[in-house]
């Protein structure tokens, strides 16, 4: 089939759009800092993504773009191999702050995934990476609107999805005002809760914030700002560190059952409930071994992809569904 000279000619001229998106010149995101941004990891090379890596690459997920033209799943969200140098870099902060703000954990031999201090910077390095990408897509959502008006054409954007981004992104700029309180001070006042989990490695690394629509939170419609979970896996040194907090003031019975419900878990439980966080999540990734092994397993990935996107926001609705049924020991 042929398709319609009008539907590629927005194509391309989409992909345009983001493509110079893409290029713009950063600013850090610390505090009022207003710098150039260089590419920093969301999760360290050398320390963690290599623990996961083979030949230097790692696969990563690769979520929702939501300037898609609605084809098929498949095209939506994929998996892809990555170098280690670039696996999940943001130009997030300048020169100075991502030396200053990481040194704590940067220089230490032994990571502490215990201490309050490592557990915030995880996590603030995760909301930042969440924030980076909400402007990224409001602003490429501002210049695509820009360009529907001028070709008078219907703008191939889900509008609510921006609306929730809208949202979304004034509440993370109040958790971000609040985690760098603490990270500046020496005196930890603790706004947050984290748990952290030890479980033997497996190489699966994660590094997200995880938020609820509105719907789910019937009797929250009041409070202005929205719950929201921290989620890390790290892998390190042969054992799997999982990460799990909110913020004392904006949280609720749901996000506090679901980080106490990662305690002791037999391994059945465990996969399962890692295959439901990894539904919940885009910034996340695994072992080129681990890879095949679950692809070898006939329409796992599949599955994956087509729950990704009806994947329910509310925590606790775990389905029963196991990625790594046969593939992680
Ligand atoms: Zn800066």
């Amino acid at each position: 089939m042929f398709e319609d000279k009008e539907i590629l000619k927005r194509k391309i001229d989409t992909n345009k759009i983001i493509k110079k998106v893409d290029k713009i010149k950063w600013k850090c995101l610390y505090d009022a800092c207003n710098k150039n941004a260089i590419n920093s990891h969301l999760l360290q090379k050398r320390k963690i993504l290599k623990e996961v890596s083979e030949n230097e690459h790692v696969i990563l997920f690769s979520g929702r773009n939501p300037f898609y033209f609605r084809e098929d799943v498949k095209s939506i969200i994929d998996f892809k191999k990555v170098g280690i140098n670039k696996a999940f870099t943001f130009p997030l902060f300048c020169k100075h702050h991502d030396n200053y703000l990481f040194s704590e954990i940067e220089k230490k031999k032994q990571i502490d995934f215990f201490d309050y201090k490592t557990q915030l910077l995880f996590s603030y390095r995760a909301l930042i990476v969440e924030l980076f990408k909400k402007n990224k897509v409001l602003i490429a959502d501002k210049r695509l609107i820009e360009y529907t008006k001028k070709e008078e054409i219907i703008a191939p954007i889900d509008q609510s999805f921006i609306e929730r981004i809208k949202l979304g992104k004034n509440d993370l700029y109040y958790y971000k005002k609040e985690m760098e309180k603490e990270i500046n001070t020496k005196e930890v006042s603790q706004n947050f809760t984290f748990f952290t989990y030890k479980y033997k490695g497996f190489p699966i690394f994660l590094s997200a914030v995880i938020s609820f629509s509105k719907k789910h939170l019937k009797n929250q419609y009041l409070i202005d700002i929205l719950p929201v979970l921290f989620a890390n896996i790290i892998p390190y040194k042969n054992i799997s560190y999982i990460i799990l907090g909110y913020h004392n003031k904006y949280t609720n019975g749901e996000i506090k059952k679901y980080v106490f419900s990662w305690r002791e878990l037999d391994k059945e439980s465990f996969q399962i409930k890692l295959t439901n966080l990894l539904l919940r999540c885009e910034t996340w990734g695994l072992s080129p071994s681990l890879y095949r092994k679950i692809a070898k397993r006939k329409k796992r990935f599949e599955e994956l992809k087509e729950r990704w996107i009806k994947t329910s926001s509310a925590l606790n609705d775990e389905i029963d569904f196991n990625l790594f049924l046969g593939s992680l020991k």
